[in-house]
């Protein structure tokens, strides 16, 4: 069975020849490339090419192609600083006051920088190995994070404390997450297999589950309604442990939810079985810091547990750090093939 099938399956709730495994390795693919990061982020064909050599060393089975956390910021206007040790971030807020929400405009990924650049790489990813890999071209960010950088991280903390302009707020969410689903149907157009959005400023580390419910959770769940009519997957990552949102989580209807290392496995496992696939959830610092034979325990460890009953896609928690070592990563690989059998 190829890998298209196989994630097709696991995302269809099946189970098949075994466990899929993807890399969410955006980061260590541009620094292999000896180039400078952030070159390798703003021009799509060198991002493709990092990515195709990442895919011919490890050989997974699913591509997560993005070039991180700032990419639709920039497309709203917000300065990104590049950097050449890790993913580009964003800089000075574009909103003074929430009563500006009205006056953005949703930008055209085919030509705005640097969606246009990562629609670039789609094409090429897909030409390439679309039908050797299943590629997830991603939409990052989400309505939370998108809302956070356009506005202020403490700016829009403040605002969602006092709540005194709830309807701004939403009209923020709402608004980012119009610029989100343009940019997957166009990540779609280009070949991608899937989507994908990103939400750290959502999970219970950053706001409480209570907040959650009332802020992004309704765009969210809009947005993977919108696509899913339109027959396109959109995965959901929110970093941290999510625990104490489950529910809201899986009730968000997304079909991949992807989770991070310190988000329980077993009760994750537990609550989306037959419901939802589940993507994650090893942690990226063990990755970096641990040995091929403790990787190869975690590994085994985590397909006992979430193997059963299909959905599921083994892989690191989070993105993987520039500097993780390429026997860490075939350790991680290559346990999907040992433990993950479902013959
Ligand atoms: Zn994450």
């Amino acid at each position: 069975m190829g890998s298209v099938e196989r994630v097709g399956a696991a995302i269809d709730l099946r189970e098949t020849d075994r466990v899929p495994v993807d890399l969410h390795s955006f980061q260590r693919a541009a620094y292999a490339t000896g180039l400078p990061m952030s070159q390798v982020f703003r021009d799509g064909a060198l991002l493709a090419e990092a990515m195709i050599a990442d895919w011919r060393e490890f050989g997974h089975d699913m591509v997560l192609l993005e070039n991180g956390t700032g990419c639709n910021a920039e497309a709203c206007g917000v300065e990104v600083h590049y950097r050449d040790d890790t993913a580009p971030v964003a800089g000075e807020p574009v909103l003074r006051s929430l009563s500006e929400v009205g006056e953005l405009q949703v930008p055209d990924p085919y030509v705005t920088f640097p969606m246009s650049e990562i629609l670039k790489a789609t094409r090429i990813l897909a030409r390439e190995l679309g039908d050797k890999a299943w590629i997830c071209a991603r939409a990052d960010q989400g309505p939370m994070d998108l809302a956070a950088q356009l506005r202020g991280m403490n700016e829009f903390m403040m605002d969602l404390a006092t709540g005194e302009d709830e309807q701004l707020i939403h009209a923020l969410l709402d608004y980012a997450r119009r610029v989100a689903t343009r940019y997957a149907y166009a990540l779609i157009e280009c070949g991608g297999r899937s989507t994908s959005i990103g939400e750290p400023m959502a999970g219970p580390a950053m706001i409480s589950p209570r907040h959650y419910r009332r802020y992004p959770w309704a765009h969210e769940r809009r947005m993977v309604k919108e696509l899913r009519d339109q027959g396109i997957i959109l995965h959901l990552h929110i970093c941290g442990d999510t625990d104490r949102i489950t529910d809201d989580f899986i009730a968000t209807g997304a079909p991949v939810l992807e989770i991070d290392h310190k988000t329980d496995a077993t009760r994750a496992k537990a609550a989306t079985l037959g419901r939802t696939c589940l993507l994650g959830n090893i942690d990226t610092n063990l990755l970096v810091f641990g040995t091929p034979g403790e990787i190869d325990i975690a590994c085994e460890a985590l397909i006992s547990t979430c193997k059963q009953g299909g959905g599921f896609i083994l892989g690191p928690g989070c993105a993987l750090a520039p500097t993780t070592p390429a026997d860490n990563i075939h350790a991680l690989v290559e346990s999907a093939r040992r433990y993950g059998s479902y013959r």
